[in-house]
């Protein structure tokens, strides 16, 4: 399949014209790839179970990790949903459009092959203009997971996109890099109480102040193993992830520059290239192996922002492995460490 790439003038005042090659693609059940402000994204008809099909066949995605429906306007909701539960209605109204999905228990429209055999359906509004007006004409739910091959961070521009589907889809929609660069927060509103299944850029701290008790997937820290299934299916996959193998550092900021530093030493003594995820305040710090600053400790926006790119930038380096500093898990904090554990297959070292 030869895949085209088309360029969105202005994301902010999309035309119409722009648009409708992709939603034709959509609606008559083929892939289009397309920007969101959390990532990009791979999009197809949500009710055709033949055209979501595809997205898990372009990424290599196993079969049993559900897609994120996408909508433009919140009337579309309820063709798509059982019931709203009041909490999912007080969550939608304060957030959407904006990067938060939310569960609901699914209606009979929503087919299993979107919800990877579930009877819960995940649902977002996303707040860019652009993808809500082309789910807008598509005139269908368009599921739409991270325009990435299975287990590859997450694309933050269409040349990301273009590496991973080129020859596997039919049009990427280039309306330049996205903003926040982490994947929406999922929040479960089926059950008694919202549960938090995935971090994002609504914060826990957002969320507690529209829903006073918010819970936690148990799964959601720690390493996914038998014990502990973690409810949102694609969160026990190694993800994110690039292709070296990740190591990530944590303790005080002295301490893990010393700690990373040293194991540069050996690992180049091994005759290994190695690359260092560091950050504005360190960055002269180390005198060998090849830096990727990721943005200032300060800045955690900017730091979600930069994530997936830089880890991308790793596989076209060729390192053999990377070391990576940590970063407090609070407010975005939570997000980015989940993604960067992910990405480092939990491989963490305290750094004394
Ligand atoms: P992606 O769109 O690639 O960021 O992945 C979508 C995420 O949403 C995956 O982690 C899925 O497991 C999760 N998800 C989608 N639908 C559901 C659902 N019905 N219940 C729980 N998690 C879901
Ligand atoms: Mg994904």
């Amino acid at each position: 399949m030869k895949t085209r790439m088309m360029q969105i003038i202005d994301s902010e005042n999309v035309r119409d014209e722009e648009l409708r090659e992709a939603a034709r693609i959509l609606r008559t059940g083929g892939l289009v790839a397309f920007p969101t402000e959390t990532v990009y994204g791979l999009g197809a008809n949500a009710l055709d179970e033949k055209a979501s099909g595809k997205i898990y066949a372009a990424k290599g995605r196993p079969s049993d990790n559900p897609l994120i429906a996408h909508i433009s306007a919140i009337e579309e909701l309820k063709p798509l949903v059982k019931e709203i539960p009041e909490m999912g209605r007080r969550l939608a109204e304060a957030f959407w459009p904006g990067p938060l999905t939310l569960i609901f228990p699914k209606s009979e429209r929503v087919p299993y092959g979107t919800t990877g055999g579930l009877d819960t359906v995940a649902v977002r509004m996303p707040g860019m203009a652009v993808a809500r007006r082309l789910i807008a004409l598509a005139g269908v739910p368009v599921a739409a997971p991270s325009a990435n091959l299975s287990g590859r961070p997450s694309p933050t521009t269409a040349q990301h996109v273009w590496q991973d589907m080129q020859g596997r889809i039919e049009l990427i929609l280039d309306g330049g890099p996205v903003g926040i660069g982490v994947e929406s927060t999922i929040v479960d509103v089926s059950g008694k109480i919202p549960t938090l299944l995935r971090p994002g850029a609504i914060t826990i701290e957002m969320l507690e102040k529209v829903a006073s008790t918010v819970a936690i997937d148990p799964a959601l820290m720690g390493k996914p193993d038998s014990m502990i299934r973690p409810k949102a299916p694609g969160m026990k996959y190694r993800h994110y992830a690039p292709k070296a193998e990740m190591t990530l550092v944590e303790g005080k900021t002295e301490a893990v520059v010393r700690e990373i530093r040293q194991l540069v030493d050996e690992q180049m003594m091994a005759g290994h290239r190695v690359g260092i995820l560091c950050t504005e305040e360190t960055r002269e710090q180390y005198p060998r192996g090849i830096l990727r600053c990721v943005g200032a400790r300060s800045d955690e926006e900017m730091i979600a922002h930069n994530l997936f790119a830089v880890l991308r930038e790793f596989d076209d380096l060729q390192v053999d492995c990377i070391y990576s500093e940590s970063f407090p898990q609070n407010h975005l904090g939570y997000a980015i460490m989940n993604r960067m554990q992910k990405a480092a297959g939990y491989r963490m070292i305290h750094a004394k």
